[in-house]
């Protein structure tokens, strides 16, 4: 770990202390004093009036009951959340995530990361999170529409176009954004198209939403590609996760000439050594709704199953991480640098542990830290917003092309400000300060908030 500079020092201990027992948030705090070192160093200006204590409190933490009825008509409870983590460059805006690992650490972690994120889309959008420990493997579409319309009845009273605004994440797809988006409908009387992203096209949505965490982070890795005359074209390519991330980012990476080689659930890997059939990935997935292990059996000769294991024991020559946090630890970024890997795209957020990251930067694996890498997500959300304001609906072309302008930009931002920095292909360091300096500019210019 990196030693933190002086006056980070009592910054981070008051996180520790006031938010005991979370892991992941003191992680992603810590990672980000760290490269502040820097920064207070050339501009001690950013140390003054608790600005960095302040970027480290969530503005609104809201914890809430979610009663429901199972197919039995069983009563359950679940807890839901929502983390309001900054608002100084525009409203809200951040996923929200059904998942039994879900708990206020989670959110709080995840709501900080999206705030630096969403500042380094360039666009207006402040950061935010939410989600419950609902675990949606296994449930009816009757249960998951039932339990959709239980959370956001209380959610509701706490969104709004200019206020909030939530999209999908782990576990929330194009399904339970409708049926939330019907039920604020219902209770609001209002058609507020804005309030939600990942809409389906049918009713808002944005065309290239539903592509553009995968394709971005992939424009992302092939900008970083390039800085080394290098591309995706002929690379062996590991992507884990087979969601809604991975299944998009593995077919950007083939478009561009990669092969993919591997993909994975939270039960194992399959690997595929002529390259991933991509088309019945998505059947498995996004149709019947089953598990990976379904493709070994579908495709047949060629590929295999492994329950349990490490993906990232496949030899591959980029590692695309994009299933959850800390999927990627120690002990696989030193298997991955051993079998010759060379860059890193994170497509989750935060799936490599503190260790990885070390091992991949001194071994001078190129690194794209998803808080960058894969932007490309919320930076569509906010496409769709501007298209749910005007009451247009742009074509994928135009869409996708916005974004690939977009993560290209946040590519040569982070990259600059490596350099600005001392700090030369350092894409973590790059992120953390480009996104830290907008937040921490437009927070000063609005008084103590
Ligand atoms: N959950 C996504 C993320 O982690 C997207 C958020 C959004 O579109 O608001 O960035």
């Amino acid at each position: 770990m990196t030693q933190l500079d002086e006056k980070l020092e009592p910054i981070m201990a008051e996180v520790f202390r006031r938010n005991a027992a979370e892991p992941e948030f003191h992680q992603a705090v810590r990672e980000v004093l760290e490269s502040l070192g820097r920064v207070i160093a050339k501009r001690p200006d950013y140390a003054d009036d608790a600005l960095i204590e302040r970027i480290c409190e969530p503005e609104r933490q809201i914890i809430f009951r979610v009663p429901w009825t199972d197919d039995k008509g069983q009563v359950r409870i679940n807890r839901g959340f929502r983390v309001q983590f900054n608002s100084a460059l525009g409203p809200y805006k951040g996923g929200i995530r059904f998942h039994p690992s879900v708990n206020v650490g989670i959110i709080k972690f995840l709501g900080f990361e999206q705030t630096f994120k969403n500042a380094l889309t360039g666009l207006p959008i402040g950061g935010g999170k939410g989600g419950s420990d609902f675990d949606p493997k296994g449930r009816s579409d009757a249960e998951i529409m039932r339990f959709c319309q239980s959370f956001m009845t209380e959610l509701s009273r706490h969104l709004g176009e200019y206020t909030d605004v939530p999209a999908g994440d782990i576990g929330v797809g194009g399904r339970e954004i409708g049926y939330m988006f019907g039920q604020y409908k219902r209770l609001t009387n209002r058609y507020e198209a804005g309030v939600l992203t990942g809409k389906g096209l049918s009713y808002g949505g944005s065309r290239a939403r539903k592509e553009a965490t995968g394709y971005g982070n992939t424009y992302f890795v092939d900008s970083m590609l390039a800085t080394k005359g290098t591309s995706f074209d002929g690379k062996r390519v590991v992507v884990s996760g087979s969601g809604n991330v991975a299944i998009y980012t593995m077919e950007k990476v083939m478009s561009l000439g990669g092969r993919i080689v591997a993909c994975s659930d939270s039960n194992g890997y399959i690997v595929d050594e002529n390259g991933i059939d991509l088309d019945l990935v998505k059947e498995i997935k996004e149709v019947r709704r089953e598990r990976i292990s379904e493709y070994a059996r579908l495709r047949g000769t060629g590929s295999h199953y492994i329950a349990g294991g490490s993906i990232w024991d496949v030899p591959c020559d980029v590692a695309m991480p994009s299933a959850t946090q800390n999927e990627l630890t120690g002990k696989d970024a030193k298997a991955l640098v051993q079998n010759g890997v060379i860059a890193v795209g994170e497509g989750a957020n935060m799936p490599s542990t503190p260790d990885a990251i070390r091992i991949f930067q001194e071994a001078g694996v190129m690194f794209a830290p998803g808080k960058a890498a894969n932007a490309g997500g919320v930076a569509t959300s906010a496409l769709e917003m501007q298209q749910n304001a005007s009451r247009d609906s742009w074509t994928f072309e135009q869409t996708e092309a916005r974004l690939e302008t977009i993560m290209r930009n946040i590519h040569d931002t982070c990259a600059a400000t490596a350099d600005e920095y001392g700090a030369p292909g350092d894409y973590v360091l790059g992120a953390n300060i480009a996104g830290f300096v907008r937040v921490a500019e437009a927070m000063r210019a609005l008084g103590v908030i």
